[in-house]
């Protein structure tokens, strides 16, 4: 499988490219944003890993202008601690993950190796699971033909489970992906909202003790 590393640290991308070379993968390299853009736009990748903070075109931007383009290959964002304000809540970029610097390569690996499982497309806009379906146009859930009321931030986090259905997400990754605007998010809010979808749809978000939590087809 061919990646991406869109990385203008030449150390971390030489280092990356090494270490993912010896799990097989075949590695490009891109040193700033409009490179990184135009590799990413042109050829095949299974998985892009993407900085944020990059020369001419940051990751947030290249991530924006691709998924305008409907190029659906899914993205790691890379993005050093302190830089997880607002810029990142551009998460709406459509960025499928995100792995906070400095980080270990074994934690990078996983998190590729999950995100070439997954199904391309993972940015539609119509999402189903089971019985459930979700539209991120108009903001609409049904269940069995009945629209379910959700708050704002039920529906992001119900969006984020049923992009990714019968997979395991960490309080830490529902955290980072819903709640990264936001200051001092304990793991505790994740069950308090978890609780709170679980009651307007039972039986469909299922907790893996010590892991996170999956949405799928109830037992
Ligand atoms: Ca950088």
């Amino acid at each position: 499988m061919r990646l991406l590393v869109v990385e203008d640290e030449h150390k971390i991308a030489a280092a990356l490219k090494k270490g993912l070379e010896q799990e097989n993968y075949a590695v490009d390299l891109a040193y700033d944003g409009e490179e990184g853009y135009d590799f990413a736009s042109t050829e095949d990748y299974a998985v892009i890993i993407l900085d944020l903070m990059l020369p001419k075109m940051d990751g947030v931007t290249v991530c924006k202008k691709l998924r305008e383009d409907n190029i659906h290959t899914p993205i790691l964002m890379l993005t050093a601690k302190g830089e997880l304000d607002d810029k990142v809540s551009g998460l709406n970029s459509g960025a499928d993950d995100y792995l906070t610097k400095p980080f270990a390569f074994a934690e990078l690996l996983a998190r590729v190796k999950a995100l070439t499982r997954r199904p391309k497309h993972t940015t539609q806009t119509k999402l189903k699971v089971a019985d459930l379906t979700l539209n991120t146009n108009n903001y609409e859930v049904k269940r069995n033909a009945k629209v379910i009321q959700l708050s704002k931030k039920e529906f992001a986090l119900l969006e984020y489970l049923m992009r990714h259905p019968n997979t395991i997400l960490s309080k830490d990754q529902i955290i980072a992906h819903i709640w990264d605007y936001e200051a001092d998010v304990l793991p505790n809010t994740v069950e308090v909202y978890i609780g709170y979808l679980r009651r307007k749809l039972p039986n469909l978000i299922h907790t893996i003790r010590g892991f996170g939590y999956k949405i799928g087809e109830a037992k």
